[in-house]
């Protein structure tokens, strides 16, 4: 059975993705008329879970309506074909990302080129959503969905296309506030390639913090209730990582030697906090230190080569 949260009217699902526990998850809310929408959908192959976690919340999941995901990436949106064309619910996304559901191709073959013969294993089977039932976003909409109504905070800087969701105080937050899981005591930098890019970022989490949340609800993993605080720890983590990366590349590091440095500089933050090593294993899965270097490194190439030299 998967563990199903209760927080408040909302319910967090966990998808227990490829076996790992409180890392992807995805938020039910309800309807008065025992419909719901979804926001995420966690990825293609955690269906199964996701399903038993809609029932085991009290739901049937033919009464799935609507589905709202921050951003296209794998881990948020990759189960939303197979939902949508299952049940039939509306796909919210924003502008840039609908047509990539529409048609996945692109977005399989980057995920093919970045997890090469895991992808399967990791990621399942990626359909595209009918073109009918998806809903483009610009951000700054009053969305009226199942009798509720919620915002959308375009937050680009982890992708071009993320979106955050406001709901009564309430915000979900993609992958715009970073990684925190349960029971570990840092907040994990979220910087895969090909899109980071710091100074939108950081304006995204300056109109997070402008819009003064209750509380946060991280996909990765779990409602976070001191929004502010983390917000901006947000904010350092990120240049704190980023400038790491910048270092390495200065002093004319190849890859093998940034993935060293950002692992040590990683692993000693959780080591110094008192994470036992199950937890620093887990994190190096959760957000991988490869990727980090793809990612900030193609920010830096990109948006800032006078810094290189
Ligand atoms: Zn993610």
């Amino acid at each position: 059975m998967p563990s199903v949260q209760q927080l408040g009217d909302l319910y967090l699902i966990d998808t227990e993705h490829v076996g790992r526990l409180k890392t992807v998850g995805v938020f039910l809310l309800p309807a008065a008329d025992g419909r719901f929408a979804l926001i995420e959908t966690g990825s293609a192959v955690s269906l199964p879970i996701l399903e038993a976690g809609i029932q085991q919340a009290g739901f049937a999941p033919e009464a799935l309506a609507a589905i709202l995901v921050t951003h296209i990436h794998l881990d948020h949106a990759g189960a939303a074909g197979v939902l949508a064309r299952r049940y039939g619910a509306e796909v919210y996304v924003h502008q840039v990302g609908a047509p990539h559901l529409a048609d996945p191709s692109r977005l399989i073959a980057s995920a093919e080129r970045i997890y090469g013969p895991d992808m399967a294993r990791l990621w399942g089977e990626v359909v595209a959503v009918p073109e009918t039932q998806l809903r483009a976003l610009a951000g700054g909409e009053r969305l009226r969905i199942l009798g509720h109504e919620l915002r959308v905070l375009y937050t680009p800087g982890h992708a071009s296309h993320h979106v955050c969701f406001l709901f009564e105080g309430a915000l979900f937050t993609g992958d715009a506030a970073a990684i925190k899981l349960p029971g570990s005591p840092v907040i994990r930098p979220a910087t895969p390639p090909p899109e980071v890019d710091l100074e939108r970022w950081e304006a995204s989490l300056d109109a997070l913090l402008a819009v003064a949340p209750e509380r946060l609800l991280l996909t990765h993993f779990g409602a976070v209730s001191e929004p502010q605080e983390h917000l901006l720890a947000v904010k350092e983590r990120n240049r704190l990582w980023a400038e790491a990366i910048l270092a390495g590349l200065q002093a004319g590091e190849d890859d093998a030697a940034l993935i060293r440095r950002i692992t040590a500089l990683g692993e000693a933050e959780l080591r110094a906090a008192g994470a036992p090593p199950e937890l620093i294993a887990l994190h190096s899965e959760t957000s991988s230190y490869p990727m980090t270097v793809v990612g900030l490194k193609r920010y830096w190439l990109k948006h800032h080569p006078e810094r290189l030299s």
